[in-house]
């Protein structure tokens, strides 16, 4: 039996009406989805519990650890609606923003909006844009409720569309009535991951988490990085980062914002950032857009997904592609070939970082001790690292590898907070049932049975003298499958 091959990047797919069902959901984990999202700017609460109801269920046939991704719709500044449902804009046409319109009675000269704060938010001169930058509009004059633009860049404007401000701005406080209400639906989740959308501060997150707490409710915390504005404020980017457990890097709403050249920079940096502060990285948005309609990516597709992998992304994520796509399953497959083809170079599989860096503590020290030995002794095959709350893991995750990090624990919700964790394989694998002589070896016997270890393989194990306790990792061995 020749050893798995194990795919590091994780993937993250995005469930719709393409996706939902009981066979789409069974065979997407089949083709190597890790974590679900659960898009709440669209669908009712209802139908999101159902759905992740049926995601539990698959996994455990499957046996595998999958991730549940609760995305909270955030305040996404839209329009309101046309009488016609759409109108389509001429460069150099007039078109007014208008408080005062009411829902649909848009017309091609305007339409209404329901975010009060407009007129203090731009200025003559500010470039709106609406449907994700698709139509652009120029601001001439702002009045009391209203703002009147000039057309730059026309289309077909529909009801609903978002609207961003370029160089960011039009703020309105992450948590909005409908974020709250959904959070309470929640509690018939029990996500493994929320994501906080148009985070702009460090206390979005901390309120999150108190609303979360209120039902017993303690997942992993994404902060998706989508306004200009946080970007471009050091202090608030790490704040933000620092607070949560990891960020996605929102290229969607970002990228409208800051213009995609200036966005290449940001998603390293980003991912950096992410990594260097042991927090995990999502990279979203549009990274295979055209298989929503063909069964194949474009060249530009891999390569955006492999230069994420190669930028250190934890996980790679499709949002339109699995949930209004008719590719769902060939995307799925597409992504994980480009992210292994990336993962085969070397600047995937070495590292060089933190060598200067002094460690704070014995776990931290074991973790990366373990990395470095893997990386430079042939003989081994893994790492197998007896977690109680998934920090070694992780922290053995923020360096490259091209070695899998078995996670083995007992934790349930440590194992599915794992699915995130680019190199991590979270195993179940009960430590206290065995004493203390035998536990080693059972480990060892574990992983050959699995068929991730072969005969005379080496294997490198960490763990805490005491098990079952979590930050007591000082142990690091390296053993041999007899
Ligand atoms: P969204 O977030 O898909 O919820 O808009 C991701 C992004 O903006 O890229
Ligand atoms: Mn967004």
């Amino acid at each position: 039996m020749t050893p798995k091959v194990n795919r590091r990047t994780k993937i993250v797919a995005t469930i719709g009406p393409g996706s939902e069902s009981a066979g789409m959901i069974a065979k997407l984990i089949a083709a190597g989805v890790d974590v679900f999202r659960l898009n709440f700017s669209h669908g009712t609460a209802r139908n999101h519990i159902k759905v992740s109801q049926q995601i539990r269920k698959q996994a455990a046939i499957a046996g595998r650890y999958v991730g549940i991704l609760a995305d909270l719709q955030g305040p996404k500044i839209r329009i309101s609606s046309f009488r016609d449902d759409s109108v389509e804009l001429s460069g150099g046409d007039r078109f007014r923003l208008d408080l005062s319109i009411g829902e649909g009675e848009g017309t091609l000269h305007g339409v209404g909006l329901d975010y009060r704060e407009l007129a203090d938010n731009v200025d003559r001169g500010d470039i709106l844009l609406l449907d994700d930058g698709r139509i652009r509009l120029c601001v001439d004059d702002v009045e009391a409720g209203a703002v009147n633009c000039t057309v730059l860049i026309g289309g077909k404007l529909s009801s609903r569309k978002g609207i961003n401000k370029l160089g960011g701005g039009l703020a309105a406080p992450a948590l909005t009535t409908k974020d709250i209400k959904d959070i309470d639906s929640l509690a018939e989740v029990r996500p493994d991951f929320v994501a906080v959308s148009f985070v702009s501060s460090a206390a979005d997150i901390q309120l999150t988490r108190e609303l979360l707490a209120r039902h017993q409710m303690l997942p992993a915390i994404i902060a998706k990085i989508e306004r200009a504005e946080v970007v471009a404020d050091e202090d608030t980017l790490s704040s933000i980062i620092e607070e949560a457990t990891g960020i996605m890097v929102a290229r969607g709403d970002l990228g409208v914002e800051v213009g995609d050249a200036q966005l290449i920079g940001i998603q390293k940096d980003l991912i950096a950032r992410a990594r260097r502060m042991d927090r995990v990285v999502i990279t979203a948005t549009q990274m295979m857009e055209s298989m929503i309609s063909n069964s194949q990516p474009t060249r530009a597709e891999v390569f955006d997904v492999a230069n994420a992998v190669l930028d250190g992304t934890d996980a790679v994520m499709l949002s339109a592609e699995t949930a209004v796509g008719q590719f769902p399953v060939e995307v799925v497959k597409a992504m994980a070939d480009a992210a292994l083809g990336a993962e085969r170079h070397p600047m995937a599989t070495t590292s060089k970082y933190r060598l200067e860096k002094r460690f704070d503590s014995a776990q931290e020290t074991i973790a990366f001790s373990a990395i470095y030995a893997a990386n430079h002794y042939s003989n081994v095959r893994g790492i197998a690292c007896l977690t109680e709350s998934g920090t070694t893991p992780l922290l053995m995750s923020r360096l490259s590898s091209g070695l899998p990090i078995f996670a083995l624990s007992n934790n349930s919700a440590t194992l599915q907070k794992l699915s995130l964790c680019r190199g991590v394989i979270p195993l179940f694998f009960d430590a206290e049932a065995f004493d203390e002589v035998s536990l080693e070896s059972r480990a060892i016997e574990f992983l050959l049975d699995d068929g991730y270890l072969q005969k005379n393989d080496s294997i490198i194990l960490t763990r805490g003298e005491i098990i079952g306790r979590s930050g007591s990792t000082n142990i690091l061995k390296i053993l041999t499958a007899a």
